[in-house]
């Protein structure tokens, strides 16, 4: 119920709906048990209307929470019809006591809109942050990705942990690539200085990286040998020479892109892929569907 009361005075930009279906009595803090095929079966046919339903790269279903609290489960989608579609392909055994459905800023990236005042960088802010990669990512034990990229002159700590999935290809960034992160920011441990956390990061752009090797013979297409320092290279099999070494434009690993967590990292109001671009300002609170429903068991 915390969502439907955080609603309040709320400015909806965009926005998406949760259907919460709940449980009886009886069976408040007892393991929900829900058919995982027809989870699947659910995000076939409602997808991209309803979203992070299911985390097929992990085989884990999002929808239900673990707690004690009386929620079985909550589906997140675009319009009030689809969530409808969607709770009704559910299948569990459970005889549930009803649903509501909430409008919300799930899904949204509501807090990530902003940009984070690097001068500053308050602990708990989020927001997102334009900057240039200062320098090459480093592992930590854990699997979670660290650098630094400057921005107005400012060097902000940034870490991609490791169930983000996004950590190794992280690993892939240079100096001098420009980057826009979106998070939160941690304030310092004892042992780590303040640092935001990734909850997306889109490449901007790439530096090239470029190589110096060896030139080829033309004539051979063999490579060259040096001759020795300022000496120029040489082909060993024709004696063909050349001054200096070759710049070899080496493809990097990583994409000018939006990269993403997957979905079992995503906090609530990360922004999934398919949702990049759509605003939502129009959903319909007609009298064609029903918000809330009291089952009779
Ligand atoms: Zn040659």
């Amino acid at each position: 119920m915390v969502g439907a009361i955080g609603v309040i005075g709320y400015q909806f930009d965009d926005q998406t709906v949760e259907l919460l279906s709940y449980r009886t009595k009886p069976h408040f803090g007892k393991e929900r048990v829900i058919s995982k095929e027809s989870v699947k079966k659910m995000k076939e046919k409602t997808f991209p209307f309803t979203f992070n339903n299911i985390d097929e790269t992990k085989n884990k279903v999002l929808i239900c929470p673990h707690g004690p609290d009386p929620v079985f489960y909550g589906i997140r989608g675009e319009n009030t019809k689809s969530l409808l579609q969607a709770a009704k392909l559910i299948k569990t055994q459970e005889k549930l006591d009803g649903y509501l459905i909430f409008k919300s800023n799930q899904g949204t990236s509501a807090h990530l809109k902003n940009e984070i005042d690097v001068s500053e960088l308050k602990p708990y802010s989020s927001g997102k942050i334009t900057g240039y990669v200062l320098d090459d990512p480093k592992m930590e034990k854990g699997g979670h990705a660290f650098f630094t990229i400057i921005s107005k002159g400012n060097k902000v700590r940034c870490a991609v942990y490791e169930p983000t999935g996004l950590a190794s290809e992280m690993m892939h960034l240079r100096k001098g690539d420009k980057v826009m992160i979106g998070g939160a920011v941690r304030k310092a441990s004892k042992k780590y200085p303040r640092v935001v956390n990734i909850e997306f990061i889109k490449i901007l752009n790439l530096k090239k990286n470029l190589k110096l090797t060896n030139p080829l013979c033309t004539k051979c297409n063999k490579k060259m040998k040096s001759k020795g320092k300022n000496q120029g290279f040489q082909c060993v099999k024709c004696g063909k020479k050349v001054k200096s070494k070759k710049i070899e434009v080496v493809q990097r690993k990583i994409k000018k892109q939006m990269y993403l967590p997957v979905v079992s990292a995503h906090r609530h109001l990360t922004r999934p892929r398919q949702r990049i671009g759509i605003l939502n300002r129009n959903i319909q609170f007609d009298d064609s569907v029903s918000w809330f429903r009291i089952f009779k068991n």
